[in-house]
Formats: C-alpha cells, sequence, structure tokens
C-alpha cells in the first residue's frame, strides 16, 4: 500500500500549458520555463514541481493556493489528484 503521510505530487502538463492562451497562462509559463531552466530539465512533457511554488505562483495570481490549484486543474495543465494538496498559510 501506498504511505499514508504522503501528499499527492503536483505535476504540470507542459504540452496543455502551450496551448493555453498567453495572457493568463503567461506567469505560469515563464514560471514553469524558470524551473525547467534551472534543472536543466528541458525534454520532459510533465513538470513535478514544489509545494513552495504553488504558494508562490498564488502570490503572483493574487489568488489563495487553493483557488489557484482548482483553476490550473480545470485548464488542464495540472493533475486533478493535486486538489486540496496545497496547505493554506497558518499564523
Ligand atoms: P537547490 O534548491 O539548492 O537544490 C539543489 C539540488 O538538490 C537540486 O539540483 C536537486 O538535485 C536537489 N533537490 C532539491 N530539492 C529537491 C526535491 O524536492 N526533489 C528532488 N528530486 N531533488 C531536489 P537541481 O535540480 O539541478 O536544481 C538546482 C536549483 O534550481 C535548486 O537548488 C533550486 O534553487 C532551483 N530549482 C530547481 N527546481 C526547482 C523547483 O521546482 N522549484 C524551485 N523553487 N526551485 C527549483
Ligand atoms: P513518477 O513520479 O510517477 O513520474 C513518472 C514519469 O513522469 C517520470 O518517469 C518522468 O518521465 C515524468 N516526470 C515526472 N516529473 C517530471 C519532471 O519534473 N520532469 C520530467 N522531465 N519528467 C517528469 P521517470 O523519470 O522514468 O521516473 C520514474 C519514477 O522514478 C517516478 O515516477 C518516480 O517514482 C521516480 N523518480 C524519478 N525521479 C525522481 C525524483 O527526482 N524524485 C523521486 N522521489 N522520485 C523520482
Ligand atoms: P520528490 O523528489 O519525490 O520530493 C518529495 C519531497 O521530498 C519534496 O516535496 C520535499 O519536501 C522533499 N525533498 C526531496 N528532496 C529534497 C531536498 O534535496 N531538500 C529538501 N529540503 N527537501 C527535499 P516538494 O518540495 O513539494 O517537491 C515535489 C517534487 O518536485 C519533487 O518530488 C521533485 O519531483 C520536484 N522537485 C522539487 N524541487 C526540485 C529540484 O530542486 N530539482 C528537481 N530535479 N526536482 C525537484
Amino acid at each position: 500500500a501506498a504511505a499514508a503521510a504522503a501528499p499527492p505530487r503536483l505535476i504540470l502538463d507542459l504540452e496543455a500549458l502551450q496551448h493555453l492562451d498567453a495572457g493568463e497562462a503567461g506567469p505560469l509559463t515563464r514560471y514553469a520555463a524558470t524551473i525547467q531552466a534551472q534543472r536543466g530539465d528541458y525534454n520532459g512533457k510533465v513538470l513535478s514541481i514544489r509545494q513552495d511554488d504553488m504558494r508562490t505562483l498564488a502570490v503572483i495570481y493574487d489568488e489563495s493556493p487553493t483557488t489557484l490549484t482548482e483553476r490550473f486543474i480545470s485548464w488542464g495543465v495540472l493533475n486533478p489528484e493535486a486538489k486540496g494538496d496545497v496547505e493554506e498559510p497558518t499564523e
């Protein structure tokens, strides 16, 4: 059985990302391209990203991480299993 404590991974579909409207998808596209460049990971169809990266993207898009996760899933660029994965900041 899978480890119960392991969160579902955040996996971007890079091909689907290329077909989105550049206006809304632009920041995500540039962010993903930056991670690919930092890793030297240019040939993948998908890109696994960090939990922290969804929180950073939420700041960029001025949304909660939960709302942004659902939007990326609705765009078809994030795996549906990611829903509810990113924790809200707590004080
Ligand atoms: P870094 O954060 O200092 O990580 C150095 C190396 O540790 C990475 O080299 C990678 O080999 C490994 N590493 C760190 N965290 C993880 C992880 O969660 N999973 C895996 N599999 N390996 C990990 P790499 O991949 O060449 O990345 C170089 C630098 O690029 C990283 O230095 C970091 O500054 C940046 N980077 C790469 N991918 C990401 C990402 O997904 N998000 C963010 N925020 N930065 C990234
Ligand atoms: P997985 O995590 O289910 O990933 C399945 C396949 O999705 C990977 O096969 C790879 O083709 C693609 N993939 C996922 N994330 C990325 C990404 O950020 N960049 C690219 N270019 N491709 C990605 P692959 O590489 O043969 O890996 C097979 C399995 O090996 C992975 O299944 C995972 O369980 C493990 N694995 C590979 N790399 C890492 C890693 O950096 N960290 C950990 N923990 N496991 C890894
Ligand atoms: P993963 O490689 O299976 O790593 C799963 C989790 O283990 C990461 O979740 C992180 O919490 C922890 N982890 C793994 N390696 C390191 C490390 O070197 N340093 C630290 N501080 N923690 C580590 P996270 O951060 O949400 O990342 C999710 C997935 O995103 C990773 O799965 C990996 O596929 C990818 N990733 C994240 N950062 C990097 C990176 O710097 N380089 C590469 N190649 N892949 C990365």
